[in-house]
């Protein structure tokens, strides 16, 4: 399946302007997309240009290159910004195409799951009634996805939270979706019949308490990793009154069920620093 993606906008006709930027963040999130479906085995052309002196040019390069590609489908990268007070998702889709449509809504569907609204106020997959240009000239099934509102202090503070890679997930699992496939970063779980992935990021909004909780996707992600990282340091330098370590090596016998506990006694010894390795390739999916 191939498929053309690119940021919407370029520095030379920059885009929206809120609470962030839409060229800058869209720069953040698109390239995720194209990472996500290639390891997907997705044949993906990145057909964003570099800089532009007008929006026509911006416009033509990305749907010129989708349609010399000859991709299946097309999805430029945006984001939405209106009055301050609107927020959610839109994936807008050409009004006359079934194709268009199926995509958007398993699009949006996932996007949703991350927490931007995308039922009633207009949300959601929308027919265009502009008549966008990319729309009208890509020769494929195609899409512009709006994730979110960037004036919209509530949508950004999502966004804050789960990062360019989680919008990029969702998009991609609406692409899986939309073509009836599941997602072969998730399948290594498929071996166990525990999501080490997604009990981790349970135990660590347990024990950190945090206000920034993971979301419980089970997907090995920036945001994960680097919550691993922290629960390594808060184990092993363990002089919080929490008692990180011990927590730690709780949640390792329970998780692991493992026919050889090691101590729960607070101290991160080798066996400790064993566990944290398999947990780590656990959570990973290395095993
Ligand atoms: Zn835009």
């Amino acid at each position: 399946m191939k498929g053309s993606i690119r940021g919407g906008h370029n520095y030379g006709v920059p885009g929206a302007i809120g609470i962030i930027d839409e060229v800058k963040e869209d720069r953040k999130y698109y390239p995720f997309v194209i990472s996500n479906l290639v390891r997907e085995g997705f044949n993906i052309k990145d057909v964003t240009p570099n800089r532009t002196s007008t929006t026509g040019q911006d416009l033509s390069y990305g749907v010129s290159k989708c349609n010399d590609f000859g991709s299946d489908f097309f999805i430029s990268c945006h984001l939405n910004s209106y009055n301050g007070s609107a927020r959610g998702c839109e994936v807008l889709y050409h009004k006359s195409s079934s194709s268009g449509k199926k995509l958007a809504e398993c699009i949006a569907t996932e996007i949703s799951k991350l927490g931007f609204p995308s039922r009633g106020d207009n949300r959601g997959a929308k027919a265009d009634t502009r008549g966008l240009y990319e729309l009208r000239h890509t020769k494929c099934t195609a899409v512009i996805v709006e994730p979110f509102f960037l004036d919209n202090l509530q949508d950004v503070e999502i966004y804050r939270r789960v990062g360019a890679q989680g919008i990029a997930n969702a998009i991609t699992n609406g692409v899986l979706k939309y073509y009836g496939k599941n997602p072969t970063y998730n399948s290594k779980k498929s071996t166990y019949s525990v999501n080490y992935c997604k009990e981790f990021q349970k135990f660590y909004n347990t024990v950190t308490q945090t206000r920034a909780p993971l979301i419980k996707d089970g997907i090995f992600g920036l945001r994960t990793e680097s919550a691993f990282n922290t629960i390594k340091s808060l184990v092993l330098y363990n002089q919080y009154p929490t008692p990180y370590c011990k927590e730690f090596q709780k949640f390792y016998n329970t998780v692991t069920q493992t026919g050889s506990p090691i101590a729960e006694d607070n101290i991160a010894g080798n066996n400790t620093k064993q566990a944290l390795n398999t947990i780590e390739k656990l959570i990973k999916g290395e095993y």
